[in-house]
């Protein structure tokens, strides 16, 4: 039997990140990085929380000294009959990655989206009116496809392996923003057609991640794209997917997923602590950190 997160009595202030597995979480990375660059004295561990031990746990956090928590898989969507109040952004994606504790009330938000926001290369700023085409229709592409539909995007198209999925998210998107969507299956036919009028394209599945052996059956569909075209994996490890390799050697912009896990993180730091810093800066640091670890 797993051991349940034993939450430490000490009068300190504490933070967490729950899930499981949780063992390799870069989340004590990113955060820890943060406090010691405001000099804050919080503890921030990693908790192997399994899906029978969660009500169990919010038990425990509300007597206990834990001012918030992150919350990644298996609890993003159980977690929410469980809380006090959600944000919007929660709210609309049906998922919570960050939860504060006040005065006794658990409060969920979702930063996972604003993350990927702030990792783009104009700040978010380029999903207003962009033809957004995103690959996969799971829990990530979900909350990106209503975020760039909510941004004012002009499309947003899903492909996946499994149609239905991507059905799902994208009547989502027009049931509740009005915004034109449409699911395609993953083929590559679809992806050259679809790509070519893209102004962003999102891969939101684990095709071509470190330990998996799995990746795009072709990336013709790059060559079809328009130079200002900004390609996103939101796949970490490598740092550069085939996908981006391709990418880079056609000239498009392009971005990885680690800017994305930072900042979902440091938003989420200005939910628990409550005070602003600049998070480009510290995104810097936990990045330097980051590739001396790897
Ligand atoms: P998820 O809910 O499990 O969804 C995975 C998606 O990938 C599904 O649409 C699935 O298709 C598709 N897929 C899986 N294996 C595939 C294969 N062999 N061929 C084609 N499609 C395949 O996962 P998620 O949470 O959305 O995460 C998706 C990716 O984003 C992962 O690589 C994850 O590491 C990354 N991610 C990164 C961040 C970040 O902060 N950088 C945050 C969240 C997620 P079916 O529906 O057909 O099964």
């Amino acid at each position: 039997m797993t051991k349940a997160f034993d939450i430490k009595n000490e009068k300190t202030y504490q933070l967490a990140v729950i899930g499981s597995p949780i063992g390799h979480s870069l989340s004590p990375l990113i955060h820890t990085t943060l406090l010691d660059y405001l000099g804050l004295k919080y503890t921030y561990e990693k908790a192997e929380v399994n899906e029978g031990e969660l009500a169990g746990f919010i038990e425990r956090a509300k007597e206990s000294c834990l001012c918030g928590f992150n919350v990644t898989m298996p609890h993003k969507r159980v977690i929410i009959p469980y809380l006090d109040e959600i944000s919007e952004d929660a709210q609309r994606f049906n998922s919570v990655n960050t939860v504060k504790i006040s005065k006794g009330r658990l409060i969920g938000f979702n930063t996972d989206a604003d993350g990927f926001c702030m990792s783009l290369p104009s700040s978010g700023e380029e999903l207003k009116d962009a033809r957004v085409v995103i690959i996969g229709a799971g829990g990530a592409s979900s909350s990106l496809a209503l975020k760039a539909a909510y941004s004012d995007a002009a499309s947003v198209t899903v492909l996946n392996r499994s149609v239905e999925k991507a059905s799902e998210i994208c009547r989502a998107v027009t049931d509740s923003t009005g915004i034109s969507s449409r699911p395609l299956s993953l083929s590559s036919e679809n992806l050259n057609t679809e790509c070519a009028d893209a102004d962003i394209i999102i891969n939101a599945t684990p095709l071509g991640m470190a330990g998996t052996k799995h990746n795009f059956e072709s990336l013709e569909f790059l060559e079809y794209t328009k130079k200002s075209t900004v390609v996103c994996d939101l796949i970490y490890n490598p740092s550069e997917t085939e996908l981006l390799k391709k990418a880079r050697t056609l000239g498009l912009k392009y971005i990885n997923g680690l800017g994305m896990l930072i900042f979902q993180g440091l938003i989420a730091d200005k939910i628990f602590l409550d005070t602003d810093f600049d998070a480009h800066t510290v995104a810097k640091l936990i990045k330097e950190k980051y590739e001396k670890a790897i």
